[in-house]
C-alpha cells in the first residue's frame, strides 16, 4: 500500500498515512493483483506427433510407424482439446496432420503390402520361367 498523497509506503491495514495523515479511504493499492492465469496448454506435442505421423506414413516400408505416430498425435490432440479447449492453431494443425497421417499411413501400408506381394509373385514367375541352360 502506498499513500495517494505523498507516496509513502504504508503498513497493511493502517487507517492513515503516518507521513502526511491522508485518510486510508484515499489510499491506493499499487500492488498489482496477479492476473488469473488461464491454464495454457502446450500444443507442440500435438503438432510434432502429427508431423511425424504424416512423414512416416509417406515413407512406404515403415508407413505402419506413421499409423502409430498419427494415433499418438490424435490422442494428444484429444487430450489437449479436453483440457484447454480448441483455441491453438498448432493443435488444430497437428490434429489435422494426424488425421491425414492415419489415412495416408493405412493406404501406404496396404499399397506397400500389395507391392511386396506383387514383387514376390513376379520373382516367383521369373524363377519358374528362367530358361534352363544346362
Ligand atoms: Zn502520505
Amino acid at each position: 500500500m502506498y499513500c495517494s498523497n505523498c507516496g509513502a509506503q504504508l503498513n497493511e491495514g493502517s487507517n492513515f498515512c503516518h507521513v502526511c495523515g491522508q485518510a486510508a479511504g484515499a489510499l491506493i493499492k499499487k500492488e498489482k493483483t496477479p492476473a488469473v492465469n488461464e491454464p495454457k496448454g502446450n500444443p507442440t506435442p500435438v503438432l510434432v506427433w502429427g508431423i511425424l505421423g504424416l512423414a512416416f506414413a509417406l515413407s512406404g516400408p515403415i508407413s505402419f510407424l506413421g499409423i502409430i505416430f498419427s494415433c499418438i498425435g490424435r490422442g494428444k490432440a484429444a487430450e489437449y482439446v479436453d483440457r484447454y479447449g480448441d483455441e491453438s492453431k498448432q493443435a488444430t494443425v497437428g490434429r489435422n496432420l494426424s488425421k491425414a497421417g492415419l489415412i495416408v499411413g493405412i493406404v501406404m501400408t496396404v499399397l506397400f503390402v500389395l507391392y511386396c506381394l506383387f514383387m514376390v509373385g513376379l520373382f516367383g514367375y521369373f524363377i519358374r520361367n528362367i530358361p534352363n541352360y544346362r
